[in-house]
């Protein structure tokens, strides 16, 4: 890999007379890409759950790449791992006694971040009552983000509504910080005033460590002035093989392992292949970051510990790559991005390509993608931050399941993608050109007590 010969595909030659940008070379190699993602990708790697063993190995594997591409840790950090916690809360035990009446377990739903509560009196508590007619939904969210203690009694009428809360309940909290402030009771069904009360509770807390793996390539310019490259690389690991598996074939070997091939094996591939060339190259005039995200199937956990870690005004532009594995509607490599409305980045970028290569619109406005992968973590602190993708999300059969796998990808749309993202960054990477800005999303959405 020492060779310094540019590698000058097909696919840049042919496009070569149409492309504005000075240097089409592309200094990364296609059977190192090939071979990054089906490492990842691999039977070996078992998914990539998040607090698997098989993660760290992923991380590893990605810390050894920026190691060999020559890329520096963060300013400040002496590894290119980024290691925090993350804490769950979940419900122990419970029970609850309104008026002296012991409440069946089913009409019962609590939550709070501490390790427990118990109450034995009314008058330091908030009482609600949930009629029929009211709208649950909303009432819970004002009482969420109000805090304090809350004894909620709801209607029978809401009973689905009261049973999803509850599951979401029973699942246990997840968050980067824990925040003691207040805790819910909800109680389904019950008639009357509350003069007396009897509530324990107990939680399990647990604290577990998750790692992003982040490298830097310093550009000419200061670093208050980056761009960030990023995919996620966590899967969802390894099904139990019960409950729709037996509608399979018997004589089918049962695959059990969510590979994430495309989801996000792809998107990680690209982004170290990106690395690989800007080091190669040599000459950029912004900082560039990489950034590998964990936990984002678990609701973009990694990037957003990442993002608090960041100050967003140094960051000219994110280019978050998902799910690059298969060809696009648009045709084999070309590339679609969530968002294209919020900011004039798809112009920008689309400056440098032949009009056939274009990145197009986000297809599937319905599916809400923009604020759904790690993009939306910086975004919503003003980065002009976009998801880019090349799969046809509406005949997408393998999303998800363990056909999501090294088999099913389409190794030559990967590599005309990630020309494409290369050919489509020169201006951002040589400073020639910066987006506008997104506009920041005030942060009203956290509640305290959930
Ligand atoms: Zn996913």
């Amino acid at each position: 890999m020492k060779t310094k010969l540019p590698l000058l595909s097909l696919i840049a030659a042919a496009t070569l007379t149409a492309c504005s940008s000075t240097n089409n070379a592309l200094y990364f190699e296609r059977t190192q890409l090939q071979q990054d993602i089906s490492y990842l990708a691999s039977d070996d790697l078992k998914g990539r759950k998040s607090f698997s063993k098989e993660i760290d190995v992923a991380a590893d594997y990605i810390v050894e790449r920026f190691t060999s591409i020559g890329l520096q840790p963060m300013p400040g950090t002496q590894s290119f791992k980024q290691q925090f916690n993350l804490h769950s809360v979940t419900p122990k035990s419970v029970s609850v006694a309104l008026d002296g009446q012991p409440i069946a377990a089913e009409r019962v739903a609590t939550v709070s971040q501490s390790a427990g509560f118990s109450w034995q009196q009314t008058h330091d508590l908030v009482i609600t009552h949930i009629s029929a007619d009211a709208d649950l939904r909303e009432q819970l969210r004002k009482l969420n983000q109000k805090g304090g203690n809350h004894l909620v009694l709801i209607d029978k009428a809401h009973e689905e509504a009261f049973s999803r809360y509850q599951n979401y309940f029973n699942n246990g909290l997840t968050k980067l910080e824990l925040k003691d402030q207040g805790a819910m009771v909800l109680v389904l069904g019950y008639e009357g005033e509350v003069k007396g009360l009897e509530v324990k509770v107990a939680n399990e807390v647990k604290t577990q460590q998750l790692t992003n793996v982040v490298g830097v390539l310093p550009g000419k310019r200061k670093d208050t002035d980056m761009v960030l490259f990023s995919a996620h690389y966590d899967h969802l690991g390894e099904s139990k093989g019960e409950q729709g598996d037996h509608k399979q074939e018997e004589s089918e070997e049962q695959d059990t392992i969510y590979n994430g091939a495309n989801d996000n094996a792809s998107g990680t591939g690209a982004m170290l292949n990106l690395a690989q060339h800007y080091a190669h190259l040599g000459d950029n005039e912004r900082t560039l970051m990489f950034a590998a995200f964990t936990a984002e199937e678990m609701g973009l956990i990694g990037s957003k510990h990442f993002a608090k870690t960041q100050n967003p005004d140094a960051i000219a532009a994110m280019i978050n790559i998902e799910m690059i594995g298969k060809p696009s509607a648009f045709g084999s490599g070309n590339l679609w991005m969530t968002g294209a409305d919020k900011s004039d980045l798809q112009a920008l970028l689309n400056q440098s390509l032949p009009q056939e290569d274009h990145i197009q619109a986000n297809p599937y406005p319905k599916l809400n993608l923009f604020y759904r992968s790690d993009n939306a973590s910086l975004a919503r602190l003003g980065v002009p931050a976009h998801s880019f993708s090349s799969t046809d999300m509406a005949n997408n059969d393998h999303y998800h399941t363990p056909k999501d796998e090294l088999a099913n990808l389409d190794f030559e749309s990967i590599y005309k993608s990630v020309t494409l993202l290369v050919m489509a960054s020169e201006p951002l990477v040589s400073a020639k050109a910066t987006p506008s800005r997104v506009a920041p999303l005030k942060d009203d959405a956290e509640g305290k007590i959930y």
